[in-house]
């Protein structure tokens, strides 16, 4: 069971996920939080500014965490937690004064991750108590002991067999012994016990490899929406919950940018074929999502409108090239190169575009390319995507797609290869009236979505 930020962002909140998480003990839970509220963004504020404002940010973690210990432990499991959130604070002042020594504090290294990693230290610690108090066995473990990775700063890619090792080590005989283990998501190490994440919002990804591991029944993420919608309700206010999603949407939806799901969620459930289940712990009542191996062929053909906001779309042209062998490995060798994932592809006989969300790697990359191609690189796009597993059967999903951006300059599209998603890249000005359009279009002219012909 995962609680995402807003899910642990003060004591009514936990208080609820402690509820719960009791009402379901019998099932023998494994719990992963994320950091309280809006803890992480906060850390990373207080790279920027002036000192004061370092302070300001690191006193506000502090009291948000300290106001909801007094309000839900008792007074000695209080004092117990504040000497540890004063041990963490101590550890993150320290970690961004080295930092803002520095320049560029932000950019990606070991000391950014161990700060950001102060926010899931506090909150499974705070969790735990708060289990214990209201009678559930729950035992913490430091998630850092537990989940390796690869060594690199900003969101690791976890080696999957000695993280799997340590969770069924540690965690299995816990749960066997009817205890209830829980820990912070998103926070690793590497193999030399370095500091490491897997990248923002990745405490779903922790979930999904812990549950895995574990053989669980269910991975469930308890977020802040009654499940994954058929678009960001946030922009969209008519979007509606989603009963059943197959893993092949689930997974394009969550890399294409629905951030209800941290884009890896999906990898361990997907290979161990372990259904995930996206909850509301503001309502535990309601259905939310059940996102299963193959959800049966029925339902509407187009199931949602995602987004991904900052991209950065790079067209390369070469005439010299024209229908030479190769040219396509050498331009993927360059990104390889720079370790810089592409998201979109698309081709014509002269030239490529493509889209990546890093910017730092960016201008190297463009050096790169330009030794044998004319390249150019522009920012503030933005890519919409259209998932559903019907639109490999349904013939004329493209061309309502294109009646509903009618008057948008669409910069690339794909229909993707798994054939479940059409992506297009658009000026990220557009994107807003881009998804409510399409949104409009599939869901809301046509009653419960599109039907199958
Ligand atoms: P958590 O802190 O629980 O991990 P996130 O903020 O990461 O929560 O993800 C939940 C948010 O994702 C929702 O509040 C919603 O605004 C946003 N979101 C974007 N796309 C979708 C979608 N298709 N379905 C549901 N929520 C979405
Ligand atoms: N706390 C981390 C973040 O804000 C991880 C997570 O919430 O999943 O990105
Ligand atoms: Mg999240």
């Amino acid at each position: 069971m995962k609680f995402g930020g807003t899910s642990v962002a003060g004591p009514d909140a936990i208080d609820r996920v402690c509820r719960i998480i009791g009402a379901r003990a019998a099932r023998r839970p494994v719990v992963i939080v994320s950091a309280m509220g809006k803890t992480t963004d906060l850390l990373l504020a207080c790279l920027a500014g002036p000192t004061s404002a370092c302070r300001t940010a690191l006193a506000s973690v502090r009291d948000c965490a300290a106001k909801a210990a007094e309000a839900l432990l008792g007074e000695r499991a209080a004092g117990d937690f504040l000497s540890s959130l004063d041990r963490i604070l101590r550890d993150a002042t320290e970690l961004a004064e080295r930092l803002r020594s520095r320049g560029r504090p932000q950019a990606p290294c070991t000391d950014l991750d161990a700060l950001l990693a102060c926010g899931e230290r506090i909150s499974s610690r705070l969790v735990a108590a708060a289990l214990q108090r209201r009678g559930l066995d729950a035992a913490h473990l430091d998630a850092r002991e537990l989940f390796v990775t690869e060594s690199r700063p900003g969101g690791a890619a976890v080696d999957i067999e000695p993280t799997r090792g340590r969770l069924r080590e540690v965690a299995l005989p816990l749960v066997e012994s009817g205890r209830v283990p829980v820990m912070g998501g998103f926070i690793a190490r590497d193999s030399t016990g370095a500091p490491t994440t897997l990248g923002r919002g990745g405490s779903d990804y922790s979930a999904s490899l812990a549950g895995a591991a574990l053989g669980a029944q269910e991975v469930q993420i308890w977020t802040d929406v009654d499940g994954v919608m058929t678009a960001d309700p946030s922009l969209v206010a008519s979007a509606r919950s989603l009963p059943l999603l197959s893993m092949r949407e689930a997974s394009e939806l969550a890399y294409f940018g629905g951030r209800v799901l941290h884009p890896a969620t999906m990898l361990p459930a997907v290979r161990d074929g372990i259904p995930v289940r996206v909850l509301n712990s503001m309502r535990p009542e309601a259905r939310g999502t059940l996102i299963v191996k193959d959800a049966p062929d029925s339902g509407p053909v187009v199931k949602a409108v995602v987004y991904k906001e900052s991209i950065i779309l790079i067209d390369i042209h070469s005439t010299r090239m024209l229908m030479a062998h190769g040219f396509l490995a050498r331009i993927f060798d360059v990104f390889d190169r720079h370790e810089t994932p592409v998201d979109m592809v698309s081709t014509s006989e002269v030239s490529v575009s493509l889209t990546v969300d890093r910017p730092e790697a960016v201008n190297a990359i463009l050096a790169d390319l330009q030794s044998f191609a004319q390249v150019q690189a522009t920012t503030g796009k933005a890519i919409v995507c259209v998932v559903g597993e019907g639109i490999r059967y349904t013939p004329g999903i493209a061309a309502r797609v294109f009646q509903a951006l009618r008057g948008v300059r669409v910069r690339m599209i794909s229909l993707g290869a798994s054939r479940v998603n059409v992506g297009f890249v658009v000026d990220e000005h557009h994107l807003k009236g881009c998804v409510r359009s399409l949104h409009s279009t599939f869901f809301e002219r046509e009653g419960p979505g599109v039907s199958r012909g």
